[in-house]
């Protein structure tokens, strides 16, 4: 494929449970499709912990102990440590510096607007007590994607209000303070039914949150019965009953995970979907003949997912490593861009104290004075010898400009 240069992909999960079909189809397929045709200059994945908590204040064990098995799901999935640098949120303490700035560029009725999160706080029940986090999240969310440069982002349609977000902070961050960030785009599936893969309620969209999920971790005979259990059609009681298509998860798992071939192997009277749908409509095909074949489909899928994950689970350590590792890359490129934010945005107060101390050093010391920021480090270097805590209180000996001016033998 033609590679196409700068281009930047980050995208992530809250580790809230297992990964599911859901997960799978709308983001983690397009993932590994990305990751293959190697048409990228840097690849993150980032298992959002921090933001995981926006929703779990008291369930901090529940976020802990999936953050491994969320590593785990992508690794046993098809994702490549060494092709994407897989990271874990909080090991990035910059993500929440650069939210801090993004905050005062989106206004808080913004934020109660966006539909996805007017949803997530009606389905969590936080209409009467809103967390601040939960409300800021999609603000964190921009921080995270800007701070890696990131343009390309693979998601669900759920989250495509929420990269609006981030796309405001961006133009609102540019034109304030300059150029700094280019134009962010949500990637999501082709397939419509896999951008938003719906439970097996029936009702919601797949999620970890509303237990309605198949996970890439669920052993045979459970997928079984999670599949045997899903909502189709109400009406379709007898199997001579003509049935409906529209809203019958059965079939809207099929339009997302069966091709052509699946008929061949696993249902040979009929060619393809469009001639099984038929049959099903008319009358005369029952829901079990149906939800076998979807098994079958599902089971072919997690079969080597599910020996890749046995294996990775007998080495948790190596995949602490990658975390770790990940975790290290990750905050070099965030510090980079919190650096050229903090310029842009002329927040750089900290970093002008080192400036003054040499404006201080040469006007005591002369042109070749040298400036100690460490004031440890400049008794040593230059074996001058100072009672400390008689000369100035513990503060000011840490001041560079006072270091300074101890250096040229004056008292400030
Ligand atoms: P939670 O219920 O804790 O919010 P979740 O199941 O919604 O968990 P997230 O970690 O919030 O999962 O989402 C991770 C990514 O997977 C996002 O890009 C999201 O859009 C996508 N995604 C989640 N659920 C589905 C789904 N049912 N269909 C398609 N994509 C989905
Ligand atoms: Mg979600």
């Amino acid at each position: 494929m033609e590679r196409i240069m700068n281009n930047i992909i980050l995208t992530g999960d809250r580790p809230t449970g297992n990964l599911h079909l859901g997960h799978y189809v709308g983001s983690l397929k397009t993932r590994i499709e990305l990751q293959n045709k190697n048409g990228y200059d840097e690849y993150y994945i980032m298992i959002a912990d921090t933001q995981a908590l926006t929703d779990n204040a008291n369930n901090v064990d529940k976020v802990k102990n999936n953050i491994i098995q969320v590593a785990i799901d992508y690794i046993s999935a098809g994702i490549d440590p060494n092709k994407v640098t897989i990271f874990i949120q909080s090991q990035v303490p910059e993500l929440f510096e650069i939210t801090a700035y993004f905050m005062n560029l989106v206004s808080v009725s913004r934020l109660q607007r966006n539909p996805t999160i007017k949803d997530e706080i009606k389905q969590r029940g936080f209409e009467k007590s809103l967390p601040i986090g939960f409300l800021n999240y999609p603000v964190s969310q921009a921080a995270d994607i800007l701070a890696f440069n990131a343009n390309i982002i693979p998601v669900g349609e759920d989250q495509m209000p929420v990269i609006e977000v981030t796309k405001e902070i961006a133009h609102s961050f540019n034109n304030t303070y300059g150029q700094v960030f280019r134009e962010v785009k949500g990637l999501l599936p082709e397939n419509k039914i896999c951008a938003r893969l719906p439970g097996l309620d029936g009702k919601l969209k797949m999620s970890k949150s509303a237990g309605n999920a198949i996970y890439l971790c669920d052993d045979e005979k459970t997928v079984r019965e999670k599949i045997m259990s899903a909502y189709t059609d109400p009406n379709h009681i007898k199997v001579s009953d003509p049935g409906q298509i529209e809203g019958n998860i059965v079939f809207a798992y099929l339009d997302a995970f069966c091709k052509d071939e699946h008929f061949e192997k696993y249902l040979p009277e009929y060619k393809n979907l469009d001639e099984l749908k038929a049959h099903y409509k008319r009358g005369g095909l029952g829901d079990v003949k149906v939800k076998l074949f979807l098994n079958n489909i599902i089971n072919e899928l997690l079969t080597p997912i599910r020996a890749k994950r046995k294996e990775l689970e007998e080495n948790v350590d190596k995949v602490y490593d990658i975390l770790f590792e990940g975790g290290k890359k990750a905050r070099a490129s965030a510090q980079k861009m919190l650096k050229k934010i903090k310029e842009a945005e002329l927040v750089a107060f900290c970093d002008i104290i080192p400036e003054r101390a040499e404006k201080a050093a040469k006007e005591y010391g002369g042109e070749g004075a040298k400036v100690y920021t460490d004031y440890k480090e400049m008794l040593a270097d230059t074996g001058i010898q100072i009672d400390v805590v008689h000369v100035c209180t513990p503060n000011v000996a840490h001041c560079p400009i006072t270091v300074a001016a101890f250096e040229a033998g004056k008292h400030v």
